[in-house]
């Protein structure tokens, strides 16, 4: 049973991360959350909390698929999960294994029917699919298919690993492996049918995913804030090239895919996009991030009056830069929580006037104040300028950058949605340029090897401390070359 639902367009702009397309980026995008839940009898509320708690990882759609042993009961729509799951609706999600999505999109392709979970019916009965991340040769993959005959539901690229599945002479386990190894990218996958749930991480784990338990239930979820908030408890991340199979019988401990590979989770999860509360790889992300500014403040002192970060995810390092100095930590901006979303869309004169929507500085902190100033990370620089020039409008009388991440210079292949390389402004201009076009007094970047320390502490022996920084170095750990129909970004 399917309910629908969409709302009326929403303006999801802001004075400082405008516009919600690639034309406007400014902030880079985590692109999906999952969820899933097996053998509990509560397995739709279980998966409403868990997708609240990433709510932060893809605010656009929302969806869940629950099975309750002989049919599927599901809903998608545009919106926060709150929005999209009323108490009524809650009460036709019946079943106790369950999958749910949060999804963030571009806006040419903020679209129900790309809403996940997606659903099909196939030979052996009802599949449902969700998941966090990008398959890079799906273009390929899907012209292969539509040339033997598959239609295609949805413009998303996950339908491809539903029609592989679905096309194939083997049984659903044996299917699952043999797609698994057909696709390259970096992903996290939740597979339904009526009775069985997969879970899958793709060869370099490059995308998230942790197992835990409530009672007899298996939990699984894109982070650990999500296990946290309903109670659960942490078991471990899925591994790279797992493929977990949980049926009857129980949990079935499996691989897709047996050979050795580098181990690559990405690092712009601790570095921006995960909650603080969420541990990765063992690693506390808050405990992490302070650390990064900490090492931030050995690398590229500079005296001044306060430390302040910009909200809400370079609080952390601003802590730990502060403490690691010794100049004190201050509230010197503050966000707007409830601003995110809004019918109302500023007029262009409004805009040009400086309308605050989600950003102000407190300029009682600021005034007459030498400011150092921590981000994760500049995308084209615009977002930087402007929060510079807000702190200077408030009174800081110097505003020193620092970033705790190396440049961001290359595109994402693997579920971040990312300008062109183009519009990366450290692809095209040095670092004492960019410090020129954000206006600011001092510009300095952590260093890879202060970040992979950071993060992972003295337990570096996987190449490159088990991170993907590609992003930054240009080293990605899968192959690119699919015949120039390789496709970066995000197939959620
Ligand atoms: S390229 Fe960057 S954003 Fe993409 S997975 Fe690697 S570290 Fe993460």
């Amino acid at each position: 049973m399917s309910h629908e639902l969409t709302t009326g367009p929403l303006w999801t702009g802001d004075y400082y991360n405008e516009g919600s397309g690639k034309e406007g980026l400014d902030k880079l995008k985590e692109e999906c959350g999952v969820f899933g839940v097996f053998k509990h009898p509560d397995a739709a509320s279980l998966s409403y909390y868990g997708l609240h708690a990433l709510q932060h990882r893809g605010e656009e759609s929302a969806g869940m698929c629950v099975s309750d042993g002989n049919e599927f009961h599901y809903h998608r729509g545009m919106g926060l999960v709150k929005e999209v799951f009323t108490k009524d609706l809650m009460q036709t999600l019946t079943g106790d294994i369950s999958i749910g999505h949060v999804r963030y999109s571009t806006s040419g392709d903020s679209k129900l029917t790309n809403a996940q979970p997606l659903v099909f019916k196939y030979r052996d009965g009802d599949l449902a699919v969700a998941t966090n991340g990008n398959i890079v040769n799906a273009p390929t993959i899907r012209r292969e298919l539509e040339q033997g005959g598959s239609i295609f539901q949805t413009t998303s690229d996950t339908e491809v690993i539903a029609h592989l599945i679905a096309r194939s002479p083997k049984g659903l386990v044996e299917a699952a492996k043999d797609a698994f190894q057909r696709i390259v990218g970096g992903y996290a996958f939740l597979i339904m049918t009526n009775d069985k749930l997969l879970v899958a991480s793709d060869p370099h784990g490059l995308r998230p995913l942790t197992m835990g338990k409530l009672g007899d239930a298996y939990l699984f979820a894109s982070e650990t804030c999500a296990l946290e908030t309903i109670g659960a408890e942490l078991i471990r991340d899925i591994e790279p090239g797992e493929l977990l199979v949980l049926d009857a019988d129980g949990l079935h401990e499996d691989r897709f895919d047996h050979h050795k590979h580098r181990k690559a989770l990405c690092a712009m999860e601790y570095i921006y996009f995960a909650r603080p509360d969420s541990d990765m790889n063992g690693a506390n992300q808050h405990a992490a991030r302070k650390r990064m500014g900490s090492r931030m403040a050995i690398e590229s002192f500079v005296d001044a009056d306060l430390v302040t970060g910009v909200p809400d995810s370079s609080i952390s390092a601003a802590i730990g830069y502060a403490e690691q100095t010794g100049i004190p930590y201050e509230l010197g901006m503050i966000k707007n929580k409830y601003t995110g979303r809004t019918f109302i869309q500023p007029s262009q004169e409004l805009r040009e006037q400086g309308v605050k929507m989600k950003l102000s500085a407190v300029r009682r902190v600021v005034e007459g104040k030498r400011v150092v100033m921590i981000d994760d990370s500049i995308v084209r620089g615009t977002t930087s300028r402007r929060i510079v020039n807000m702190l200077r409008d408030a009174g800081a009388t110097e505003v020193h950058v620092r970033i705790t991440s190396p440049p961001f210079k290359n595109p994402c292949f693997y579920g971040i949605d990312t300008p062109d390389s183009r519009e990366l402004i450290a692809s095209q201009l040095s670092v004492e340029e960019i410090c020129r076009e954000i206006n600011a007094d001092s510009l300095s970047f952590l260093s890879p090897d202060g970040l992979i320390t950071s993060i992972q502490g003295d337990n570096q022996d996987d190449y490159k401390g088990g991170l993907c920084l590609a992003c930054f170095d240009n080293d990605y750990p899968t192959r690119l070359d699919f015949g120039g129909e390789e496709k970066f970004g995000c197939s959620c």
